[in-house]
C-alpha cells in the first residue's frame, strides 16, 4: 500500500474510532486490587501444584483403573489433602471392571521381516499368549474400513491409518481419534481376527499411543492395538511394495468384572453451607505405560493448588469442592459416580482440568450467557495471563460433564494443545514434559476464577502453609 493512501485511511477512520470510544464503549472492568494479587503471587511463587504432581508421579507412578496402584493412589491422595489443610476429605468408592495389560508385541513375518512396536488398546480382546498370525489389510480411515465388503476383511489384520496434525486446541482428536474408539468394532463385525491403528498421536517417536475403545454392537472383542507413528508409516512403505504383508501379533490382556475405584473429594469449606458450590477437579487415573504426569496429574494438581491459594487467603463465601476422580481412562466411571451422587447438588461453576499443563490461552464458560457481568470481571482478570474470552466456546471435560449435564453451569480453561499429543497416553507422560513456569500459569488462572467465583473472601486467621 502507498503511504499516502493509507495516510488518507487513517485520518478518515479517526473521527469513527474517536466518536465510539466516547460515546458507546462500556465502562471499564477493574480487577479488584486483592484478586489481582493472588493471581500475581500464584503465577510467581506457587509451589504447591508441582509438589502434587512431583509427588504422586515419583511416590505412587502409573494409575491404572480399579487396579492396587489406582488404590495406592488415593491412599496418597487422601494422606497429602489432608496435609494440605482440606476439610472432609474422604474416598467415595464405586465398582467396575478391571482390564489389565499382558505381554505384547508385533513382527512383520513376510515379506520383509521386522519388529514393529505395539501397545494394546483398552479393552482390547487378548491373544492366545502364542499370538496369532494373519495377513495386514490397510485402510486409510475407518470410512474406508466401514465401505470395505466383509470378505475384505474376514480372517485378516485390519491396520486403519489417519492423518492427524498437531493443533492449538486439539480439534484433531474427535475426529482422527476414529480408528482408535470405532476401528476395532467396525473391523470385529466383519470378521477380522485382529486391529491395529496408527497411534492417535501427533509426535514421532516409537511410543505407541494406548487409549480405551469399546465393542459395541454386539461386536466379539479382538486384539486391537496401536502402532507409533514412524511403525504406522514403515508399515505403509511395506504394504506400498505390493506384496501381501503377514504380521505376528500377541496382545495378551486380562478383563475381569468385580473391580474397585473412588473418587477422593476435599473441601475448602464456605462461610455460607447453603450457598452453590465451586467444583474442580481431575483425574487421579492414568494409563499403565507412564506416569501420568500431564494425563492428569497436571490436572489435581492444578485445581488443588489454586483451591489451596484461596484456603491460604482466608475464608470463601461458597464452598470449593476439588475432586480427584477415578477411572477416567477407561471411561469416565469416576465422573458418573460423581453426578449419581452429587448431581443434584447446587453449584455455582464446574470445571475440570485434563488437557496438561502448557499454558491456558482461552476460557469459555456459561456465565458469558446468564451472567455477563461476572464473564467480564474474569475476562478482565485472566487477560494479564494471556488469556483470551472465547464467546463461542463450549462445555468440555469427562469428569464434570455428568454433572453439567445435570444442571452445573460450567467454565472451560483451554491448555495449549500443540504438544499435547505427542505424549498424551505414551510412556512419555513423564514429570519433565510439566513446564513448571506454564504449570503456575495454570494455577494462578483457576485461582483467579475461584476468587472471583467465591463470593467473596474472608481473611481470618492465616492458615498455617502446610505442605
Ligand atoms: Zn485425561
Amino acid at each position: 500500500m502507498k503511504p499516502a493512501l493509507l495516510a488518507a485511511l487513517l485520518i478518515s477512520a479517526a473521527p469513527a474510532i474517536a466518536q465510539q470510544s466516547v460515546a458507546s464503549l462500556p465502562p471499564p472492568v477493574v480487577t479488584d486490587p486483592r484478586i489481582a494479587a493472588l493471581r500475581d503471587n500464584a503465577r510467581d511463587n506457587d509451589r504447591y501444584a508441582w509438589d502434587v504432581v512431583e509427588g504422586l508421579t515419583t511416590e505412587v507412578g502409573q494409575r491404572l483403573a480399579a487396579t492396587e496402584a489406582e488404590a495406592r493412589a488415593r491412599d496418597w491422595a487422601v494422606k497429602k489433602l489432608t496435609a494440605m489443610g482440606f476439610a472432609n476429605v474422604h474416598v467415595e468408592p464405586f465398582d467396575m471392571p478391571v482390564w489389565v495389560r499382558g505381554t505384547e508385541s508385533a513382527e512383520i513375518v513376510s515379506p520383509f521381516p521386522q519388529k514393529i512396536a505395539v501397545a494394546a488398546l483398552g479393552y482390547s480382546g487378548s491373544t492366545p499368549p502364542e499370538g496369532i498370525t494373519g495377513q495386514l489389510v490397510y485402510f486409510d480411515s475407518v470410512d474406508a474400513l466401514r465401505a470395505a465388503p466383509d470378505s475384505a476383511v474376514a480372517g485378516k489384520i485390519v491396520f486403519i491409518d489417519h492423518h492427524m496434525i498437531p493443533t492449538q486446541d486439539g480439534i484433531g482428536y474427535g475426529q482422527f481419534g476414529a480408528p482408535r474408539r470405532q476401528g476395532p468394532t467396525i473391523a470385529s463385525l466383519k470378521g477380522a481376527i485382529g486391529v491395529v491403528v496408527r497411534s492417535i498421536g501427533t509426535d514421532h517417536h516409537r511410543n505407541p499411543h494406548t487409549g480405551v475403545q469399546y465393542f459395541t454392537d454386539g461386536a466379539k472383542p479382538i486384539p486391537a492395538g496401536a502402532l507409533p507413528v514412524p511403525d504406522a508409516e514403515q508399515l505403509v512403505r511395506i504394504l506400498k511394495r505390493g506384496q501381501p504383508v503377514t504380521m505376528h501379533l500377541t496382545l495378551v490382556s486380562q478383563k475381569s468384572e468385580g473391580g474397585h475405584s473412588g473418587n477422593v473429594i476435599a473441601e475448602v469449606p464456605g462461610r455460607d453451607p447453603n450457598a452453590p458450590i465451586l467444583l474442580i477437579g481431575g483425574h487421579l487415573d492414568s494409563w499403565d505405560l507412564a506416569t501420568g504426569a500431564i494425563d492428569d496429574g497436571a490436572g489435581v494438581a492444578i485445581t488443588t493448588a489454586a483451591a489451596k491459594h484461596i484456603m491460604d487467603a482466608g475464608r470463601p463465601l461458597r464452598t470449593i469442592r476439588v475432586v480427584w476422580f477415578g477411572a477416567e481412562e477407561p471411561g469416565g466411571f469416576g465422573g458418573n459416580a460423581y453426578a449419581k451422587a452429587h448431581g443434584a447438588e447446587k453449584y455455582a461453576i464446574a470445571g475440570e482440568s485434563d488437557f496438561g499443563a502448557d499454558n491456558i490461552w482461552r476460557f469459555a464458560t456459561k456465565l458469558s450467557t446468564t451472567d455477563p457481568t461476572t464473564y467480564e470481571a474474569l475476562a478482565a482478570a485472566l487477560a494479564p495471563l494471556g488469556i483470551a474470552k472465547n464467546d463461542k466456546g463450549e462445555a468440555d471435560g469427562t469428569d464434570v460433564g455428568p454433572t453439567i449435564e445435570a444442571g452445573a453451569p460450567w467454565i472451560s480453561l483451554n491448555q495449549d494443545g500443540t504438544r499435547y499429543f505427542d505424549v498424551h497416553h505414551t510412556p512419555d507422560d513423564t514429570l519433565d514434559k510439566i513446564d513448571p513456569m506454564q504449570l503456575r500459569q495454570n494455577v494462578a488462572a483457576w485461582t483467579t476464577v475461584l476468587a472471583i467465583l467465591s463470593g467473596g473472601i474472608e481473611s481470618g486467621p492465616k492458615q498455617p502453609k502446610r505442605r
